[in-house]
């Protein structure tokens, strides 16, 4: 009874095509999560203090990816919606080998997905996202061959209700989609290099 009931427990949180945490649990969850994401660096930084002088650039944070699959349509188009949802499994392989068990994977529905990297600096992220980038545009998928994804990414700051922090890594995402897709794209360097504006009133993902 136990495991049926943890089964359901576990079923209930996933997506049921990947394995991947669904929406829903990211919605439910997402606080928390970072919350003790936060304080597990915290109780790193204090024992890091000593040994080495505190660097802001290279300073750990925690980062939110929008992840989406490009062209998507011409693969079902193409190949059949079979063949549409082995890719999107295997993407979600690729995403559970690429990152740590300490980050977080979820369907967000369709093809979209969204990573919560934990504790890492802003260079370490992006070179992480473009691994992964890379992994999967040389990654031989049967029958389709070629497949590709877009990235954006965004600070998270852990005072601010998700809703916002997703608006800013779709607007990355939206950046990359729109210069080509195949890219991993950084929202806070994007309004630094004047590539992107910041919208105050963003209320709708
Ligand atoms: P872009 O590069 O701009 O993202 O183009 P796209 O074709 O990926 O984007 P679009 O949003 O036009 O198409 C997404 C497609 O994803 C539409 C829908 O048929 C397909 N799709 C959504 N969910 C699923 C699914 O669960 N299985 C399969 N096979 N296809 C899905
Ligand atoms: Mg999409
Ligand atoms: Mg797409």
């Amino acid at each position: 009874v136990y495991r049926n009931f943890q089964n359901l427990l576990d079923y209930s949180e996933r997506d049921s095509l990947t394995g991947l945490l669904n929406r829903k649990t990211f919605d439910d969850n997402f606080s928390k999560i970072i919350r003790t994401g936060l304080q597990r660096q915290l109780h790193d930084n204090a024992a890091e203090v000593d040994v080495e002088r505190r660097d802001t650039n290279r300073e750990k944070q925690h980062w939110l990816a929008v992840l989406d699959i490009d062209h998507f349509k011409r693969v079902n188009d193409q190949f059949g919606h079979l063949y549409g949802d082995e890719v999107l499994i295997l993407v979600a392989n690729l995403m559970r080998s690429s990152f740590r068990p300490s980050d977080k994977l979820f369907r967000f529905g369709g093809e979209e997905f969204v990573i919560l990297l934990r504790s890492t600096s802003k260079e370490d992220a992006q070179m992480i996202f473009e691994r992964f980038r890379e992994n999967v545009a040389r990654y031989p998928f049967p029958q389709v061959g070629t497949v590709t994804i877009s990235i954006g990414f965004a600070h998270i700051d852990p005072f601010e209700p998700a809703v916002g922090i997703i608006g800013r890594a779709d607007q990355a995402l939206y950046f990359a989609k729109s210069n080509g897709r195949n890219l991993v794209c950084q929202y806070e360097d994007l309004v630094e290099s004047g590539a992107l504006h910041i919208e105050h009133s963003q209320d709708s993902v």
